[in-house]
């Protein structure tokens, strides 16, 4: 005998959530979060480097009854048994369902946090404040948390959303000016696969980024977020359009990977950048002028100055590493085509394609011009 019994679960969650931009609002935003979510108990989740520059800043925000939880910094450290200490942590401060998890820090920092906010007693509530580039303009919106695997990066995780997010620019005045550059990456590739006036405004306005100018800080990092929270809303679990944010990143993973990590994401990003931009010239789809409009503003950043050392990397690595990528189905080796800054290739819902080895080798012989 076969019963069935059918278990209707078809329901519609608003996971929507406000990230707000400024220059010196973290302690009053916090404030303002807190007094809507009401939460049991806090538990602030950062690393050795920001703990020992904002251990003050964090005490006066949130108060002495909030737990800091603090873990190496470094992307070694993002992995299940560090979660399983931070787990630990959390239980013997007492949170509960209605405590809510603060992740302080770059993008390691809000991965992890926000990992062990959807798995810690089925889920509780967090916000992110995130203080790198990388993080505020990329990997702080769109509610991927998880850790590394000996298999690969990210491997383990959940889809989780914060209820808030709180970018303050002040932060970036102690970010080592090499983590400010690889946050750059991200904002150009926002520009390349969506937004031209986005691309103009990070080509023309390189001096007053680089020198961190509060207001053209919060024109970058909001613009950014505008276009990553679009293309997150429309397909949150990437089953079409958020591949696109994955231009650049085909060959960039592969390079990074290659070089044992060495190579830091962003600059490995924008090496895939002009990789792949290339290969959408070769197919007819990008002109020349556009291309080098975009090795340009790459290079002006300094994000090309590891290209010549993807020399040393080796091909055969590059592409196996490549075809093992998760984001690629089926192991064929997928990217996103440019026809033009600000747009991307798309056939019938579909925004990745097939790349050859004879392309991608083509492309990384390129590359290594600049
Ligand atoms: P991501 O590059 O994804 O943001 P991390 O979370 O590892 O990766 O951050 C990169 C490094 O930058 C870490 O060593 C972190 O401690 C440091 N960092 C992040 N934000 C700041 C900041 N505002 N000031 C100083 N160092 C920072
Ligand atoms: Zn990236």
């Amino acid at each position: 005998m076969i019963k069935t019994v059918p278990v209707s679960l078809n329901r519609t969650i608003d996971d929507s959530y406000e990230i707000s931009i400024g220059a010196g609002i973290f302690s009053e935003k916090v404030q303002g979060v807190f007094s809507t979510l009401k939460p049991t108990r806090v538990a602030i989740v950062t690393d050795t480097h920001l703990y020992k520059i904002y251990r003050d800043t964090l005490n006066v925000t949130f108060g002495n009854d909030a737990r800091i939880i603090v873990y190496p910094a470094g992307e070694s450290k993002k992995n299940f048994r560090t979660i399983n200490g931070m787990f630990g942590e959390l239980q013997e401060a007492g949170l509960d369902r209605k405590s809510c998890i603060v992740a302080f820090g770059g993008g390691v920092t809000g991965d992890m946090a926000g990992f062990l906010a959807g798995i810690f007693l089925r889920g509780v509530r967090f916000i992110q404040v995130p203080t790198s580039l990388l993080a505020m303009v990329d990997s702080s919106t769109g509610g991927k948390t998880g850790v590394d695997t000996p298999g690969g990066k990210n491997l383990m995780g959940v889809f989780h959303q914060p209820k808030s997010v709180i970018i303050d620019t002040d932060f970036l005045r102690t970010l080592p000016k090499r983590e400010l550059i690889n946050g750059m990456a991200e904002v150009v590739k926002h520009g390349i696969i969506a937004d031209r006036d986005y691309f103009t405004l990070v080509e023309k306005k390189r001096t007053k980024i680089k020198k961190l100018d509060p207001d053209t800080m919060i024109e970058v990092i909001s613009g950014s977020c505008r276009i990553k929270s679009a293309v997150v809303s429309a397909d949150e679990k990437e089953a079409g359009l958020r591949q696109t944010l994955n231009f650049g990143h085909t060959i960039g993973h592969a390079v990074e990977a290659a070089s044992d990590f060495k190579i830091p994401h962003g600059y490995a990003v924008a090496i895939g950048m002009a990789a792949e931009a290339y290969i959408s010239q070769k197919r007819g789809y990008l002109s020349g002028k556009e291309f080098e409009r975009i090795t340009r503003v790459l290079k002006a950043y300094g994000l090309l100055k590891y290209a010549a050392l993807s020399d040393k990397l080796d091909a055969g690595r590059i592409i196996h590493a490549s075809a093992r990528d998760k984001k690629n189905v089926a192991s064929n080796v997928r990217f996103v085509v440019i026809p033009e800054i600000g747009k991307v290739r798309e056939e019938n819902g579909v925004y990745s394609f097939d790349m050859k080895e004879g392309e991608l080798l083509d492309a990384l012989q390129k590359v290594k011009e600049f």
